[in-house]
């Protein structure tokens, strides 16, 4: 019974372009921000892409994918938005994407905040989140408000529990110092440091992170917890819990 197979394959600075096998030949790849470690990868390894899953516009996550489609004959998937330039399947919220040359198919979630028509894909116990869910962070709000991304992370944060997260890029020891500003007193978040700081030490992947230890130490998956409210009230008395108190600490994020 093949089982599937996530692996990063990184690009740029800090990017992930996540590959998906499942015991074949046929893989696929999500958010292709550039087309030549993809390449690499795929002569290394003998694979043959059939499907590109791409969750928002910005050119770090889509700045490959036509070549690579047009190369491999791979079919495309993302959000309806023109900002993205090339010829793929817009899918949208309760779509399923199947990948049936990999005997996988991912249920589409549209989570705006990030940009306006984010999309994450979930499935087999994964969720592929873009820019909109970090290990222990959140996208920047370019194009969404608080109560937007409040939405969208509410929506992940329902998923099952032991859902593995696989997001776009390796912040995650940045986002563990910001998160222990929040909350110096999280000793689960504590421990996540002590384990991200040994993987980075070691050059490693720090994802994926798994949903239940995140909503114990993301502050933006907490932002109803009394001790991250009571922060960010330090830097707006008027905060309140929910969207508001994630608003404040995204902007204290911003300029951290
Ligand atoms: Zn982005």
């Amino acid at each position: 019974m093949p089982i599937l197979n996530v692996s990063a394959i990184p690009a740029f600075t800090d990017n992930y372009i996540w590959l998906l096998r499942n015991g074949g030949t046929a893989c696929a790849v999500v958010d292709p921000g550039e087309s030549r470690p993809v390449r690499e990868t795929l002569l290394r390894e003998n694979l043959d892409l059939r499907y590109i899953l791409l969750t928002h516009h910005h050119p770090d996550h889509v700045g490959g994918a036509f070549e690579l489609s047009e190369h491999t004959g791979a079919k495309v998937f993302g959000p309806r938005d023109s900002r993205i330039k090339g010829e793929f399947q817009p899918v949208e919220e309760n779509d399923r994407v199947a990948l049936a040359e990999l005997g996988l198919s991912f249920e589409v979630l549209e989570v705006p905040g990030h940009t306006a028509t984010h999309i994450a894909f979930t499935g087999h116990g994964c969720l592929f989140s873009g820019d909109t869910l970090f290990s222990v962070g959140c996208g920047r709000l370019f194009e969404g408000t608080p109560e937007q991304m409040q939405v969208s992370l509410d929506k992940l944060a329902s998923l099952p529990p032991e859902t593995r997260l696989y997001c776009g890029h390796e912040y995650t020891e940045a986002n563990c110092r910001f998160a222990l500003e929040v909350e110096p007193g999280n000793a689960a978040l504590r421990q996540k440091f002590a384990q991200v700081t040994a993987l980075r030490a070691d050059g490693k992947v720090t994802l994926p992170g798994v949903l239940h230890e995140e909503l114990a130490v993301n502050p933006f998956l907490r932002s109803r917890e009394k001790a991250v409210v009571q922060a960010a009230r330090e830097h707006d008395p008027s905060a309140i819990p929910g969207a508001h108190t994630l608003g404040v600490i995204r902007r204290w994020k911003d300029h951290w």
